[in-house]
């Protein structure tokens, strides 16, 4: 057998089940993991060594009783830290939430529990999931494993370097407008983003409400299937949830015959020369497998940018209002009076890029600028949906890059619009509510994995699973990095 840590989920699980590993030895496998190379890596804000262990115990013991198993029974699972474990610290990367006791579980991560998932950890992330690369994290910032002078991408980079490191099989993410799939593309692993309103963002700190949704950052694309089909459910505390009934995901390695994709070269006319060509080398695979490949009409992405950055900042903006200092949040010592409670302990709490995204925010909804801006926007955004629409009504799916390099060095972009632009080909799913997954698609010059995504129309989220899925097993990308093997 391989180690065990290059299982993947779906493996560890049947070796599990057929009584090969106990889940106590899994859970230690990953734990001392950790242990030995995660003080390198940063990935992990905290880990759960006590809860998991008592999960594992209770699992084996589930086992040799031959009581049944949940479909997720002894995978260790990180959980990025803006989403609820109860009676865990949730910090939401921030020194702001650093005594917040979670009072109950996000619904995601309660049914992966009650699958028998076992959660290992809580991962690092950009502070309230702002960011691209990691590096907002108010406590440390994740390096990525292929290369620890270069960010893994953000914001859920945590769980990106966990998972390519090989710390934990499966990790949640959050993505607003990018942050499974470009972290997952920067780490050379599966980060699947699923229709808004597909899994519950109930537990979830709200970033974007209009935008967020949860997802898993996977080794393979099975393991995120395998992940959506216990996360995908109706939830009654989240009324953005779809009422629609939980989904299978059979995965076939043939492409069904007529698959049509669409590529919008137009739109990504100005791709760095080994992005244009790794991304082509994917198109080649599509066809290989037998899609027919058309052009579609997405021009009008490149407004995308400045409308999810409006639109993410607004909602931002109403979103951490309620960390005051007095309802969430550390409390300033120092204040006299309310007013100065409310000041200070924000001014303290939050950090550089979490304020600026408020003061932005603020401004575009204020009267006088709303129209301007935030209105502006959203009309935009009606736009996006419409072009979306309409080239979905030629093709099955639409194909592009994640991101627009491979992993950059750490503190390399200081200019924050240089920093936002990494979301170009990100947020336009995000803004259109989409299913979209980030798959491994080869290497840069420097060797640094990079990934190619495709997208699907809304609830089509197990078409897109069965799309990348063929994809994986012709183009065979994915691999350990050196060291972690
Ligand atoms: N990088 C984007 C931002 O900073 C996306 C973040 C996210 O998806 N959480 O807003």
């Amino acid at each position: 057998m391989k180690d065990l840590h290059h299982l993947s989920a779906r493996e560890l699980n049947a070796a599990f089940l057929k009584g090969e590993l106990s889940a106590v030895k899994i859970v230690e496998t990953f734990l001392s993991r950790i242990e030995a190379h995660d003080k390198q890596i940063g990935a992990f804000l905290s880990t759960l060594a006590p809860r998991a262990l008592l999960k594992a115990e209770s699992l084996d013991k589930k086992r040799s009783q031959n009581l049944p198993l949940g479909k997720m029974a002894a995978i260790p699972v990180a959980i990025k830290d803006n989403m609820h474990i109860a009676e865990e610290i949730t910090t939401c990367g921030s020194k702001f939430l650093t005594n917040y006791k979670a009072p109950f579980s996000a619904t995601a991560v309660r049914l992966m529990e009650e699958e028998d998932a076992i959660l290992i950890g809580k991962t690092n992330l950009d502070e309230f999931a702002m960011g691209s690369s990691n590096e907002n994290s108010a406590f440390f910032p994740s390096k990525n494993p292929w290369d620890l002078s270069s960010v893994p991408g953000g914001s859920s980079g945590g769980s990106a370097a966990a998972v390519a490191a090989r710390l934990s099989p499966i990790a949640t993410g959050t993505d607003t407008g990018g942050s499974i799939r470009q972290p997952a593309s920067l780490c050379g692993i599966v980060g699947f983003k699923p229709t808004y309103g597909r899994v519950s963002r109930y537990g979830l700190v709200a970033f974007g409400s209009s935008l967020d949704q949860i997802g898993p950052l996977t080794a393979t694309v099975e393991d995120a299937a395998l992940t959506m089909e216990v996360i995908g459910r109706n939830c009654p505390y989240d009324a953005t949830s779809m009422d629609l009934p939980t989904e299978s995901y059979p995965l076939s390695p043939q492409l069904e015959e007529g698959t049509v994709i669409g590529v919008p070269w137009k739109f990504l006319d100005q791709l760095k020369p080994e992005i244009k060509e790794n991304f082509t080398q994917s198109i080649e695979v599509m066809k290989s497998l037998g899609a027919k490949i058309i052009e579609v009409d997405l021009d009008i992405l490149k407004y995308s940018i400045a409308v999810y950055y409006i639109i993410a900042t607004a909602e931002a903006s109403t979103n951490l209002a309620r960390f005051d200092g007095i309802r969430f949040g550390v409390r300033s010592k120092e204040a006299k009076n309310l007013e100065e409670i409310y000041e200070q302990s924000r001014k303290d709490g939050f950090g550089r890029e979490v304020k600026k995204r408020i003061m932005l925010g603020t401004y575009v909804l204020s009267s006088g600028y709303q129209d301007a801006f935030y209105r502006k926007a959203q009309k935009v955004r009606t736009l996006i949906i419409d072009a979306f629409e309409k080239a979905f009504s030629n093709c099955d799916a639409v194909m592009m890059p994640v991101a627009t390099s491979g992993a950059f060095k750490s503190g390399a972009i200081q200019d924050p619009v240089e920093m936002y632009l990494q979301d170009i080909f990100t947020v336009s799913a995000n803004l259109a509510g989409l299913p979209a997954i980030s798959v491994p698609s080869g290497y840069d010059s420097k060797g640094l994995p990079l990934g190619t995504q495709i997208l699907g129309p809304q609830m089509c989220d197990v078409a897109v699973m069965q799309y990348a899925y063929c994809y994986e097993q012709a183009s065979k990308h994915s691999r350990i990095p050196g060291g972690y093997e």
